[in-house]
């Protein structure tokens, strides 16, 4: 799916809004603004972040005097842009991995059913098709079902994972992964963790074991730790990112499930309040339905 298709849902539902709320309007006024933060809230960019954008358009109209709703548009594009260009990230375009730190090691994070075996199907795809070797680990060994569906993105895709029975300590299976990457040369290693949020000390104690235990193969790894979220449960994904962060250091998100929701606003909320790049997002279950996220692109496409 291409970007505009997959925040189609999204901004039908924004711009419906929008409208309504300009309706019969020429100037924006408190009215405007304050059905705009509720429209801005309901779309799931979180309160923080409505907060900041409705005060940046706040203190426009107080210098500008008279702006007109038909300019709303414009202002919101331009405003929402200038919040996600503070943070430095979404300045990519294509799926990149650093050429220096070989093999490349991704410790992937998240609860079950947010969309993280997809995505790691999906990346380890791209990576392929870029010529670098990728080896999966399946260190996800509380249920048998993840081993399996991550066997079945594995084969698809025709990359290497590694394996252990289920129950096995998930420390043993990413020391194996890593220590097969190392001997076959690989260039890139996605290793798929458990998130079993209802056991926090668990989850901590277990992602810190994964990564010392990493670290006996590759001093430096993991070189990313990836929280998948699933976009469509809006706020709840903002709560998991919130108990991830606090679990373990969380480098980047990505965020799935885009197509199909309203919720697309989600992303912006997430990149501004966490201040954690979102560097993939999922717009549909096919194989290449993972987009590199631009935040360029992203609010183009959102604002076109
Ligand atoms: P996991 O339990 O977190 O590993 O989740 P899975 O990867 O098994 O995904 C759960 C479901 O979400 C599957 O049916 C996937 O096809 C679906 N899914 C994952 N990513 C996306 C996405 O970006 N868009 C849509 N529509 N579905 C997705």
């Amino acid at each position: 799916e291409t970007l505009d298709k997959g925040l189609e849902k999204s901004k039908t539902t924004f711009f419906t809004k929008l409208n309504k709320a300009v309706a019969g309007k020429s100037k924006v006024d408190d009215e405007v603004l304050d059905n705009l933060e509720e429209i801005l809230v309901s779309s799931d960019v979180g309160v923080n972040t409505t907060l900041k954008v409705i005060k940046r358009i706040e203190e426009r109209v107080a210098k500008d005097k008279y702006l007109g709703t038909s300019e709303l548009n414009q202002i919101l594009r331009e405003e929402i842009a200038g919040l996600l260009s503070e943070i430095d990230s979404g300045n990519a375009t294509e799926f990149t991995i650093p050429k220096d730190k070989k093999p490349y090691v991704i410790m992937v994070v998240g609860v079950n059913g947010v969309g993280k075996t997809t995505t790691i199907g999906k990346l380890a795809s791209q990576f392929k098709k870029q010529g670098l070797k990728v080896v999966l680990g399946a260190a996800d060994t509380f249920r048998a079902a993840a081993i399996d569906q991550l066997q079945v993105w594995a084969d698809r895709v025709d990359v290497p994972m590694v394996r252990q029975d289920m129950g096995s300590d998930p420390a043993s299976v990413a020391f194996d992964t890593l220590k097969s990457a190392v001997t076959q040369d690989a260039d890139v290693v996605i290793i798929d963790t458990a998130g079993r949020l209802h056991n926090k000390v668990n989850l901590m104690n277990e992602l810190t074991k994964v990564k010392r235990v990493m670290q006996k193969v590759v001093d430096d790894a993991p070189h990313d730790v990836l929280l998948v979220l699933d976009g469509s449960t809006g706020q709840n994904a903002f709560e998991q990112a919130k108990q991830f962060t606090a679990a373990t250091e969380v480098t980047s998100l990505a965020v799935t499930k885009l197509d199909g929701t309203a919720k697309g606003g989600v992303v912006i909320g997430i990149s501004d309040q966490f201040q954690i790049p979102v560097k993939y997002i999922g717009v549909g279950e096919g194989i290449d339905d993972l987009q590199v996220f631009n935040k360029f692109e992203f609010v183009d496409s959102f604002f076109k």
